[in-house]
């Protein structure tokens, strides 16, 4: 059964929500002061906290802070004002979800649902480092080395190696590679993919018309060979 903290100073408020969550089948905790909260959190350690951003004594952006700096309980942050949310997102708390008042209940039972879903799906851990042939590229250094030498790359040569070199043999366009380095693309934009490609195969030591990990697709894009030799 998973656990949930509400922190929240509105009792009436807190006891409907409390209510709702444990008929959804959650074991519930609830703090209707800061301090009591990140106590309760200390003590519980529940999978996920419901904190209202104005609280009494400790405001909820001191404990989202505090929180964070032990842990990545998923936290969904409440607050009564629309227009705190980009001030909230602009703080980078590391909140999983934000929550306006007045909600319904039954939202708030879905939204704890669905965190609680993407945290459970979420693998635990990243695989590492990525083995292909000669070359190690690990996603969390941004860093990759060939032969035992390391090679320098930007952010964005690297970004766009590594979505490749993740799923060797598969295909992509050249909007999903820019897409892969930007989280957005515009079309139009795409031919600057092309740059990058001939600086990395450069800086890999890569012969574009005899490829050994790059290879264009004409009319597509661009892929990672299946096999390294
Ligand atoms: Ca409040």
């Amino acid at each position: 059964m998973s656990t949930v903290l509400i922190i929240e100073d509105e009792k009436e408020l807190a006891n409907v929500l409390m209510a709702y969550l444990e008929r959804a089948g959650y074991e519930v905790y609830l703090a209707t002061s800061g301090d009591r909260g990140l106590k309760l959190w200390q003590e519980q350690h529940p999978d996920m906290i419901l904190l209202d951003l104005n609280l009494p004594g400790m405001d909820g952006i001191d404990i989202a802070r505090r929180i964070r700096q032990t842990d990545d309980t998923p936290l969904i942050m409440v607050t009564a004002r629309v227009e705190e949310v980009d001030r909230l997102l602009g703080l980078e708390l590391g909140a999983d979800d934000y929550i306006t008042k007045p909600y319904s209940p039954r939202e708030v039972v879905a939204r704890v649902k669905a965190v609680l879903r993407r945290v459970d799906s979420a693998p635990a851990k990243e695989p590492s480092m990525i083995e292909i042939g000669d070359l190690q590229i690990d996603p969390e250094a941004f860093s990759v080395v060939k032969s035992g030498t390391a090679i320098e790359l930007t952010p964005t040569e690297f970004l766009i190696l590594l979505t490749m070199a993740e799923h060797p043999g598969r295909v992509y366009s050249r909007l999903q590679l820019l897409e892969s380095t930007q989280g957005v693309a515009y079309e139009g934009y795409e031919r600057s993919i092309d740059a990058h490609i001939k600086n990395l195969r450069a800086k890999l030591g890569d012969d574009s018309k005899n490829p050994r990990y790059i290879e264009t697709v004409f009319g597509v894009g661009y892929k990672f060979k299946k096999a390294v030799e």
